[in-house]
């Protein structure tokens, strides 16, 4: 197919600097995702490095850094959005190199600086493709396409060599004559059109992610809300696959809480409330979730945990924070946790009975003077003694984790 090189750098300028205008604006209107605005500069620059490498021979090593440092600006991009810093030596280095090689005069001929440059765009493409495939924290599905696509249009670079080396263009004003670069220009040019796409709705399933776990975390403390702890519940109760498990249920109520607050003031209240939660978290293992129903009630689900392990985990934890708001910022809080356990050792549907029966045990624990544990064994609340022997017996091999049912960020 014949290619006029002009129209197609007239195609690819505007196109290029459309696609960048439209990052740079998304990024702008909610400055959410940074890695949208790192990627539309990339396409800005790159679009600049077009102009100039086609306006004159003079600037076509400057044209090409600057179309080389886009590609660093996306490696760059998939560093943020894997939350990963970039160090800018290694950003601009390719440029700086590629344009010290040119002005030096290692690259003299037309063919060994379109060789130079396929490489190191190359590079950068798969650095930045390994980037998105190591961003495994929320496991969003929309990078794989972008990964795949980065790797395709490194090759897609990689190609360019046996092609420089078969059909080899020495002059820059040549590329007008050959049959083989407009052709993979306005083919890296639909496959850039197609990652832009990608990047903008891997912008959006992270925002999407965000949202869901902003509304699934509790604002005082970080730890996952009522809600979360429910969904996290009900999700328990319909795995098929731990249907067999044991499972066990804490809930905590702080002691005379508001008479801390009366004492030291709402906001210290607020440093106690997270301070059981720091400690909460510590004692509980990653397969547990604990969360803050609200107030200063707490309530943690323990997979896999039979009475006397959940009943150990709960000890710890009013023992730890027994020990850890007794002095907090050297005044005499002294803030003490009453703890409702309840067990059963099977999964059966819901879990409203187990967390009933831990508010039971609860309602016990306070009325036994606070500052305790109180657990209710699987049956109708008898006391856990009568009834240890018979669950321990019944008792199955640990469930998996519960951590899975909830996402990455709110996992323990
Ligand atoms: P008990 O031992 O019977 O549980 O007594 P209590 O004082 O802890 O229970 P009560 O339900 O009477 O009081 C709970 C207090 O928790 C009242 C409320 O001011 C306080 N509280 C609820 N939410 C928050 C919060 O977000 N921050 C602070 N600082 N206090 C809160
Ligand atoms: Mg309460
Ligand atoms: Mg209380």
């Amino acid at each position: 197919m014949p290619l006029d090189m002009q129209t197609m750098s007239v195609v690819n300028l505007t196109v290029t600097a459309m696609l960048g205008l439209v990052l740079v604006f998304t990024w702008a209107r909610e400055r959410e995702c940074p890695f949208v605005g790192w990627w539309g500069l990339a396409l800005l620059i790159q679009a600049v490095g077009v102009v100039l490498a086609a306006t004159s021979s003079i600037l076509l090593a400057f044209g090409a850094a600057a179309i080389i440092l886009g590609d660093a600006l996306k490696w760059k991009a998939a560093q943020q959005f894997a939350e990963r810093r970039a160090s800018p030596l290694w950003i601009f280095l390719g440029p700086v190199a590629f344009l010290l090689a040119a002005q030096l005069g290692y690259l003299q001929s037309f063919n060994y600086q379109l060789g130079a440059v396929c490489t190191i765009l190359a590079l950068y493409d798969f650095a930045a493709a390994s980037e998105l495939a190591r961003a495994d924290g929320d496991r969003l599905a929309s990078r794989w396409p972008a990964v795949a696509l980065l790797v395709v249009i490194g090759l897609g670079y990689l190609s360019w060599l046996p092609l420089n080396l078969a059909m080899p263009i020495h002059e820059s004003q040549w590329v007008f004559a050959s049959v083989w670069f407009p052709t993979v220009i306005l083919v890296t040019l639909l496959l850039r059109i197609a990652l832009a796409f990608i990047v903008l709705s891997m912008a959006k399933e992270r925002q999407e992610l965000e949202q869901r776990v902003d509304a699934l975390t509790d604002l005082l403390t970080g730890l996952p809300n009522r809600r979360a702890l429910f969904e996290a519940a009900d999700a328990l109760g319909q795995d098929k696959e731990r249907k067999r498990d044991a499972v066990s249920v804490l809930l905590f109520d702080l002691d005379h809480f508001k008479e801390t607050n009366d004492r030291f003031g709402h906001a210290f209240g607020d440093r106690v409330l997270k301070l059981f939660a720091t400690t909460a978290s510590a004692k509980l293992n990653g397969g547990s979730i604990v969360a803050r129903l609200g107030g200063e009630e707490f309530a943690a689900i323990l997979p896999g945990a039979d009475p006397m392990e959940a009943a150990g985990v709960a000890e710890a934890v009013r023992r730890a924070f027994a020990k850890s708001a007794a002095f907090v910022d050297g005044l005499p809080v002294g803030a003490t946790v009453s703890v409702g356990a309840a067990s059963v050792a099977e999964i059966d549907g819901d879990l409203n009975a187990l967390f009933r029966r831990a508010d039971a045990a609860l309602y016990i624990a306070k009325r036994a003077g606070r500052n305790r544990v109180e657990l209710l064994g699987p049956e109708d609340g008898s006391p856990v003694a009568e009834v240890e022997v018979a669950v321990r017996s019944s008792l199955r091999k640990p469930a998996a984790p519960l951590a899975g049912l909830l996402p990455a960020k709110l996992r323990a």
